[in-house]
């Protein structure tokens, strides 16, 4: 099972689960269409995979909290 979640000042902390990367994708990109509409899949798929770019906006600013990578659960 892989986790991610995902904290903004315009929401609480979300939890996303899914059996594999792909499951969890979908589950985030649910949310994103609706909470974060400039994120596109590729930035998505990047977050998941732990970019350095997401890295950096995971733990400092606004969305520090949220999940720097996709994780085992
Ligand atoms: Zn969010």
């Amino acid at each position: 099972m892989r986790g991610f979640h995902c904290v903004d000042p315009s929401h609480d902390r979300i939890e996303f689960t899914g059996a594999d990367d792909d499951e969890l994708f979908r589950d985030i990109k649910a949310h994103t269409t609706q909470a974060h509409p400039q994120l596109t899949d590729s930035q998505i798929r990047e977050m998941i995979a732990g970019a350095a770019w997401w890295k950096e906006v995971a733990t400092a600013g606004v969305n520090a909290g949220s999940s720097p990578s996709a994780y085992d659960r």
